[in-house]
């Protein structure tokens, strides 16, 4: 049976958190995302744990290495025998190519990269959609939850309405030009390794999810 070694990639709300714990719930392997395993290390002391904690101490950027350190650590443990699922690694191309040493090193080398495809136009729809009642705080969605009245409150019944910075469409913009400038060096990588998964994300989850469950049942 060939592992299930992963790594899940997609824009800013593309519904990549939610299509990762089901991977994770259904496949049962082991989610490894960036952020999680930074904590871990630190808090666990691992040597490259102690070597990350300088530069945040610091207020510094961690460096790649330190980075890919970490990454072979939490490879390296013992739950890692039927497979992996990377989430937030590798961002660049550096650390792409540092992924696949470890991989040959550790004798768990990626096999798929699924990448849940949004076009950028419904990402902004999505991503800009959010408003709150200035009033009483209540939030809403355009798209998945609109106010039963068009301008008014469900709740207290202002008309007053505003939207956090981090859903404005510049801000969000923004956003999605860096991340699309991250990930299409590696989308090309891994298409070019023939590794590359890509799974239409603007459909319901359920719908996303089958098309992601058929690809992995069919790398076993
Ligand atoms: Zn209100």
């Amino acid at each position: 049976m060939t592992k299930m070694n992963l790594m899940l990639m997609g824009l800013p709300g593309a519904g990549k958190g939610t299509q990762a714990e089901k991977i994770v719930d259904a496949f049962h392997i082991a989610h490894i995302s960036t952020g999680d395993i930074f904590r871990a290390a630190m808090k666990n002391e691992t040597p490259m744990g102690l070597e990350a904690k300088k530069y945040i101490d610091r207020g510094d950027l961690v460096p790649d290495e330190v980075t890919n350190g970490i990454v072979k650590e939490r490879l390296a443990e013992d739950d890692i025998q039927d497979g992996y699922m990377l989430d937030g690694f590798p961002r660049n191309m550096a650390q792409a190519v540092a992924l696949d040493e470890i991989g040959k090193d550790l004798g768990k080398p990626l096999n798929a990269v699924i990448d849940i495809h949004v076009d950028p136009e419904s990402l902004i729809e999505r991503l800009t959609g959010r408003y709150i009642c200035r009033n009483c705080g209540a939030t809403y969605h355009k798209i998945f939850n609109p106010t039963k009245v068009e301008g008014t409150c469900d709740r207290c019944g202002h008309h007053e309405f505003y939207q956090r910075e981090d859903d404005k469409l510049e801000t969000v913009k923004n956003r999605l030009e860096v991340n699309i400038k991250m990930n299409t060096p590696l989308l090309d990588f891994y298409e070019q390794r023939h590794l590359l998964y890509t799974v239409d994300g603007n459909r319901d989850i359920e719908d996303v999810f089958a098309d992601i469950e058929t690809i992995l049942n069919n790398l076993k």
